[in-house]
């Protein structure tokens, strides 16, 4: 019998434990941990809760947690509530599944100000992660900047825009529904330092941004390029910038009182204000053949009360794992950090790619591990884990739980909407009798 352990219950951690089911059929038990009660790591707490078809993977991640030879075991913080060497006596392989769950920083002036945050810790609040629920985002400005030229930009722009009526239907946290619908917001700037072909955006998402009900997107032609350069982009990224096209032309909508003006070649340089942001100060830049961006001298202030830095993440460093700090993920090979220990998806690769790109590396790795042979018996696997953390007062939550908590939560749900999501961490572990 080999004793996997997979720290992490987002995608990646699902699709590497599939892929231990598919290798290595009933010779294997697989321990999925998790800090939370809760799985699916950013399904549940990052993808957008108005975007509820891509949150519906989790039906195939189900499929695998309820396999008798998977475990969940969630409310356990590996590097709290048991280290990595012990897990690692513990089991025959283990592997960090972790994620990235650190907001980069800016680096620039400012950023410690009240109403900076990342868009790790916004995007929790909004989809109730329990680390971020009591977050309180100011939203009594009108002007909100938003850094970042990526689809997590727009996600937040988009949740900022829209109406109580078109978030009816998501799962979005009750406690930022309520703040929304006071929100004062009416001039969302999404900041790139470079142009539209720059962009990381894609066209579902930039696309959403014209058909929104009280919010219009603001392009300005200018900032456009010169159409002969589209046929160089790859399809997807052309079709976006198209689209961007299509914005500029039209003109912003008078009707709607909520713009989202996507702000391109401008680099934040300063966060203003005294007790609280204030405002946020660019430098303007033009960008070579090469697509390096320089400033061009000029300046210029957004006002704005809240400031979302969309700028990527980085894995939390574990100790006894080796960490590249600079990359900021594990130090890996192809997956593996040591003999015996191995890492998949973003704590692998780094915060990029969409769900899909996590399969690969799970299936990879588990091949790898299966090429390393056989493991030497007498590793004691779950009933070892249980027995220690019972040793030292902490009650981990099954899956069972976590269908409980489910179940709850969907009998809450306000009407139309899927769920109404738990929040507190006090209020999760209860229903889990934990
Ligand atoms: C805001 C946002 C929106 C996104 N939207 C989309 C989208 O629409 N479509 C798409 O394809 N992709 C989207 N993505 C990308 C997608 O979510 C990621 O590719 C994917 O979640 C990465 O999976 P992962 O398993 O590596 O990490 P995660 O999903 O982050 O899972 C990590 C898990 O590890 C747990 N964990 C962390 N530390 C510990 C510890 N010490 N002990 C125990 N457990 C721990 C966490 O609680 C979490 O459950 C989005 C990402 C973000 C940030």
């Amino acid at each position: 019998m080999r004793h996997i352990a997979i720290i992490g219950s987002g995608p990646s951690g699902f699709y590497a434990a599939e892929a231990a089911l598919k290798a290595f059929g009933d010779e294997v038990a697989i321990d999925i941990l998790d800090r939370l009660p809760t799985p699916y790591g950013l399904i549940r707490a990052g993808v957008a809760p108005d975007h509820q078809s891509i949150k519906a993977v989790s039906r195939r991640y189900e499929a695998v947690a309820r396999d008798p030879r998977v475990a969940f075991i969630g409310n356990v913080e590996v590097g709290r509530d048991i280290g990595l060497a012990e897990l690692r006596t513990l089991y025959d392989d283990v592997v960090l599944a972790v994620g990235a769950p650190e907001d980069r920083r800016l680096g620039i002036p400012g950023e410690e100000l009240p109403g900076v945050f990342g868009s790790g810790a916004f995007v929790g609040w909004y989809n109730g992660h329990p680390d971020c629920a009591g977050l309180a985002p100011p939203l009594d400005a009108a002007g909100v900047a938003v850094i970042g030229n990526g689809n997590v930009a727009i996600d937040c722009a988009r949740v900022l825009a829209k109406t109580v009526a078109e978030l009816a239907e998501s799962d979005i946290a009750g406690h930022a529904l309520k703040a929304l619908e006071r929100s004062a917001v009416r001039d969302i700037h999404i900041l790139g330092r470079r142009g539209p072909y720059q962009a990381s955006f894609t066209l579902k998402e930039v696309g959403e941004l014209g058909e929104l009900e009280r919010a219009t997107p603001v392009v300005r032609p200018a900032d456009l390029p010169d159409p002969a350069g589209d046929a160089a982009l790859e399809t997807g990224h052309r079709r976006v910038v198209e689209v961007l096209r299509r914005f500029a032309a039209a003109g912003p909508d008078p009707e709607k009182p909520v713009r989202i003006h996507f702000a391109f070649f401008h680099r934040p340089v300063r966060i203003l204000g005294t007790d609280r942001v204030e405002g946020v100060e660019v430098a303007l830049t033009r960008v070579d053949e090469a697509g390096n961006a320089t400033d061009t001298g000029e300046t210029r202030i957004l006002p704005c009360g809240l400031v979302i830095a969309a700028i990527g993440y980085r894995t939390l460093p574990l100790e006894g794992a080796a960490f590249d700090a600079r990359a900021g993920r594990f130090a890996n090979a192809d997956g593996r950090i040591d003999a015996g220990l191995w890492c998949v998806g973003w704590a692998k690769r780094g915060p990029s790619g969409t769900i899909g790109t996590n399969r690969p590396d799970g299936f990879a790795v588990i091949d790898r591990i299966r090429a390393e042979g056989a493991p030497a018996a007498g590793r004691p696997g779950r009933a070892g884990l249980l027995a220690a953390l019972a040793g030292r007062g902490v009650r981990p939550t099954s899956f069972a739980d976590w269908e409980a908590i489910d179940r709850a939560e969907v009998a809450a749900a306000r009407p139309g909407a899927p769920r109404e999501k738990i929040v507190e961490m006090a209020a999760l572990r209860a229903l889990c009798g934990a």
